[in-house]
């Protein structure tokens, strides 16, 4: 990953580590660095509030013992919601939501080979039935990651009878985990969020569902986030996936998605390979965040 880290702070900050002392024009830096990366105002503002506090309680002056307090803060406040997938039924139905082109056809490919690597056995269902080049997209993408493909059987087939054979399957053959991929045009908002209640309402007469997967394009900051507030109030989200993240400049928005959200990023995306898809580390992220 370090070799990766567009979004780095460790840039802005070096001058400000590499004073001997801790001065007003410090704080002024790392203000400027943490709006720069995408923090937002409210968590910038807190962030250096606490760690002002800090400095005093302890009666500090090096910039390392405040390099060192603000990884701790981050890693604290990134720390707060559980990244944990969970992936304990049998089967355990994955749904994938977000708008086109953020990456979900990519994603659920490297994730179906991400578990394939685990030893977990993949079904993928392409319920975006409608773009013809995503089920073929996606098909080459389950085979790559070592997974089976339930493909509409002409297109645009009923989604939710997609997502209900592939759960159907998932059960009838034991096969451990079913990613199910949705529709992304916001071009009919209020007919796709119709359109994933019913794909849930299928397969919750089947089975619970696990996890509801938004993916987020990290390059496009806040305004995607804005894109996909109606998948939030209504798909059910447990998690986030945060894609782009290798042409991303903006580290803080890590931060300000799930502070804003309230809901954890799962998986992060830094690359076009199918190897280049992680769990999210907090500690890890921030180590590179901050350096
Ligand atoms: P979908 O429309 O949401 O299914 O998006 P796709 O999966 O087709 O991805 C759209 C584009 O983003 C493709 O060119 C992908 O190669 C690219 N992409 C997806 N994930 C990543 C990533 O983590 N990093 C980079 N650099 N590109 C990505």
């Amino acid at each position: 990953m370090a070799d990766r880290t567009p979004w780095s702070l460790s840039g802005a900050l070096r001058g400000m580590f590499a004073k001997k002392t801790i001065d007003e024009g410090t704080w002024e830096d790392l203000e400027d660095a943490l709006i720069s990366a995408d923090f937002g105002p409210d968590i910038t503002d807190s962030v250096i509030e606490e760690l002002r506090a800090q400095v005093k309680k302890y009666s500090t002056t090096d910039p390392a013992d405040l390099k060192r307090m603000l990884r701790e803060n981050l890693e604290e406040r990134l720390a707060r919601l559980d990244p944990t997938l969970t992936l304990t039924a049998r089967p355990a139905v994955v749904l994938v939501v977000g708008v086109n082109g953020v990456g979900k056809t990519t994603t659920i490919g490297k994730f179906a080979r991400f578990l394939g690597r685990h030893g977990r056995t993949v079904v993928v269902g392409a319920a975006d039935t409608f773009r013809a080049a995503a089920v073929e997209q996606l098909a080459t993408w389950a085979e790559r990651g070592g997974a089976q493909i339930v493909r509409p059987q002409q297109q645009g087939q009923d989604p939710a009878s997609v997502a209900f054979q592939t759960v159907e399957k998932a059960i009838a053959e034991g096969i451990e985990i079913a990613i199910i991929d949705t529709a992304g045009r916001l071009q009919t908002k209020s007919g796709l969020m119709d359109e994933l209640s019913k794909i849930r309402r299928v397969i919750e007469k089947q089975t619970e569902i696990a996890e509801v997967l938004l993916v987020l394009d990290a390059t496009t900051g806040q305004n995607g986030l804005a894109q996909a507030e109606a998948f939030i109030e209504h798909a059910g989200v447990t998690g986030l996936v945060l894609t782009k993240l290798d042409g991303s400049a903006k580290g803080g928005f890590v931060l300000a998605v799930q502070e804003r959200t309230g809901i954890p990023i799962k998986l992060v995306g830094q690359g076009e390979g199918i190897g280049d898809l992680t769990g999210f580390t907090p500690h890890v992220f921030v180590q590179n965040l901050v350096g």
